[in-house]
C-alpha cells in the first residue's frame, strides 16, 4: 500500500479538530497522508494565525491564509495587510480559500466579489497560488479570474461540484481540480463522470475536514486520514491502481503549491 497520500484542504485550526491536533495529525501520519493543506480563512484572522501555527510544527504540513467567502464582509484593508503579514512565513504556500458562494449566501454577493478581487490581487503580488471556493457561481468566479488575471503560480478549484462545462472551463484557464469526499456519495454519479475525465496532472484529492467525511465514514467528524477513502474511490472511477494515482496528485500539489521551497529552511 503506498503511504504517499495527500490532502490538498482541511481545516486544522478548526475548532473542532485544534484541541486534538497532534492525535489526528499523528492519524494521518499512520494512514500514510504525507502532504496537508491546511486552510486558516474561516471566520477570523485568528483562524489564518493558528494554521500557520500548526503548519509550523509540521514538515508535510502547509498552510493556506484568506478569507473564506462567508467572511467575505470582513474583507478589510487591515484585515489584508494581516495576510500579507503572516503570509511572510515560508509555510504559507497558498492564498484563501476565497471565492463565491451563491448557495449559503452568508456574505452580500458584492462583499463576495469584493473579497475574492482583492485577494486575487493579492496572489499575485505574493506570488502564491489561489485557493477558490465555488459554489453556484462557477461563470461569475470565471468571469472575475480573468478580468483580475490568473495567478501566475496557478490555483485550484477546491470541492469541485461544478457541471462538466464549468469542469473544462477552469481546466482551460489552468486551474486545478480537486475532489472531495463528495465523490464517495451514492448521489454523485455525474460528477464520478467528471472525476474520470480531469488529466491526471490536474487532479486533487482533499477532505475539507471536518466537513464531509467520505463513504465509509460519513456522519463522522472528518480528518485528513479519510483522504485514503476519497483517493480510493477515484482510483476505481479513473480504473487504475491507487498507489501511482496518489504519487501522481502529490506530485500534482508539490508543483502547484511549490512545496520544495516551502520545505528547505529560512534564508539566515
Ligand atoms: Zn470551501
Ligand atoms: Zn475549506
Amino acid at each position: 500500500m503506498s503511504a504517499n497520500f495527500s490532502d490538498s484542504h482541511c481545516h486544522l485550526a478548526d475548532p473542532r479538530l485544534a484541541p486534538d491536533v497532534e492525535a489526528v495529525v499523528d492519524r494521518a501520519h499512520a494512514a500514510g497522508v504525507a502532504r496537508i493543506i491546511s486552510v486558516g480563512a474561516v471566520a477570523t484572522i485568528e483562524t489564518d494565525r493558528r494554521a500557520v501555527a500548526i503548519a509550523e510544527r509540521w514538515s508535510g504540513i502547509y498552510a493556506a491564509v484568506g478569507i473564506h467567502p462567508h467572511d467575505a464582509k470582513d474583507c478589510t484593508a487591515d484585515r489584508l495587510r494581516e495576510l500579507r503579514e503572516l503570509a511572510q512565513s515560508r509555510k504559507v504556500v497558498a492564498i484563501g480559500e476565497t471565492g463565491l458562494d451563491f448557495h449559503y449566501m452568508h456574505s452580500p454577493v458584492e462583499a463576495q466579489e469584493n473579497a475574492l478581487r482583492r485577494q486575487l490581487e493579492l496572489a499575485h503580488e505574493l506570488g502564491k497560488p489561489i485557493v477558490i471556493h465555488c459554489r453556484n457561481a462557477e461563470l461569475r468566479v470565471q468571469q472575475i479570474v480573468l478580468e483580475v488575471g490568473f495567478p501566475p503560480q496557478g490555483g485550484v478549484i477546491h470541492c469541485f461540484t461544478g457541471d462538466r462545462a464549468a469542469a473544462a472551463a477552469f481546466l482551460a484557464m489552468n486551474f486545478f481540480i480537486s475532489f472531495s469526499g463528495i465523490l464517495t456519495f451514492r448521489n454523485a454519479e455525474p460528477l464520478r463522470a467528471i472525476a474520470a475525465q480531469v488529466p491526471e496532472e490536474r487532479l486533487l484529492v482533499e477532505t475539507d475536514a471536518p466537513y464531509l467525511a467520505p463513504e465509509p465514514y460519513r456522519g463522522r467528524m472528518n480528518e485528513p486520514a479519510m483522504v485514503v477513502a476519497t483517493l480510493g474511490q477515484l482510483a476505481r472511477i479513473r480504473q487504475v491502481a491507487p498507489a501511482p494515482l496518489a504519487d501522481r496528485i502529490a506530485e500534482n500539489l508539490e508543483r502547484l503549491f511549490a512545496l520544495d521551497a516551502a520545505a528547505s529552511p529560512s534564508p539566515a
